[in-house]
């Protein structure tokens, strides 16, 4: 038997950075929704009693440290499924890019499994079990847009934003996290306003969502790499609605109602930049 599974990308509306707490980690509250740039992962039983990996890009590790292999392993051990998978992962997504592409994946194999091996879990629940392996997992398992706290593992579904263009662009550097979170200042950090974005979504108001985006992240990560600030200048100055750096970067999406525009986006920073794209906000 074997199961294809699509994994999608977010992208952060609002990304605040609260306090860091007693535990290590960041309280954080973010609003995310999915957008159709998507991983394929092809899920193949095999005969023996383990779990395989194979990514198509090179630098994404195909053992312990994948996110996917820790997924199908966390469902292994909880649930004593002695049965054998291999995961073969079609990257579309760019990596250390600030769009989950790891935490999709995860997402993407817990779902493809648990309807694999019948194992009857709801979606609460496995968003529950994807918190374990990482804080951006739970809210790939649901998908859609939403607002996430604590860490980042709670998860409050929002309605759907008004359909738009998504054109996101890479600049040829990767950026850990752990990096912007081990630079950020949290006595002088820009906060962006969560609730405004929240009420523009509820009233469908997208020049609202558009004038209301902000990443408490963007600062530092625009000190330590002045690239990416330059490639939002840019972004804005093609003409797009809005523009906000994903995640700790270095994504930069840039957000358009009408295509013309966007593609108008899309072919002015190909000169520049390798990898862009545009798409659409997805639904679910
Ligand atoms: P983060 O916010 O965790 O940095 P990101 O979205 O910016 O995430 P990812 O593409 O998830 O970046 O990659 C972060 C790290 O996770 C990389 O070092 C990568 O090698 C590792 N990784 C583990 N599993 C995967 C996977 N299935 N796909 C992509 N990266 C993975």
């Amino acid at each position: 038997m074997k199961y294809i599974v699509k994994a999608p990308a977010k992208i952060n509306l609002s990304l605040d950075v609260l306090h860091k707490r007693d535990d290590g980690y960041h309280e954080v509250e973010m609003v995310m929704t999915t957008v159709d740039l998507a991983d394929r992962i092809e899920i193949t039983e095999v005969s023996k009693d383990a779990v395989f990996v194979d990514v198509s890009k090179g630098i994404v590790p195909s053992d312990h440290q994948n996110l996917a292999y820790q997924a199908a392993m966390l469902l292994k051990k909880r649930f004593g499924v002695r049965k054998g998978v291999h995961l073969y992962i079609h990257k579309h997504i760019p990596v250390s890019a600030g769009l989950a592409g790891g935490s999709t994946n995860a997402a993407a194999t817990l779902r493809g499994l648990n309807k694999l091996w019948g194992l009857g879990l709801s979606i609460d629940e496995l968003a529950e079990l994807g918190s374990e392996i990482g804080s951006d997992v739970p809210f790939c398992v649901y998908g859609g847009t939403a607002l996430a706290t604590g860490r980042g593992e709670k998860i409050e579904k929002l309605s759907t934003p008004p359909p738009c263009w998504v054109v996101l662009a890479k600049p040829p550097i990767g950026v850990s996290t752990k990096e912007i979170y081990g630079n950020l200042n949290l006595n002088d950090i820009a906060h962006p306003n969560t609730e405004a974005v929240i009420e523009a979504i509820n009233q469908g108001d997208f020049e609202r969502i558009c004038s209301s985006l902000g990443n408490a992240m963007e600062a530092t990560t625009f000190s330590l790499y002045p690239k990416v600030d330059n490639l939002k200048k840019q972004m804005e100055n093609f003409g797009a609605d809005g523009v906000l750096m994903s995640g700790s970067g270095p994504t930069v999406f840039a957000l358009a109602k009408n295509e013309s525009r966007a593609w108008r986006i899309y072919n002015g920073l190909k000169g520049f930049v390798d990898q862009v794209y545009a798409v659409r906000l997805l639904s679910e």
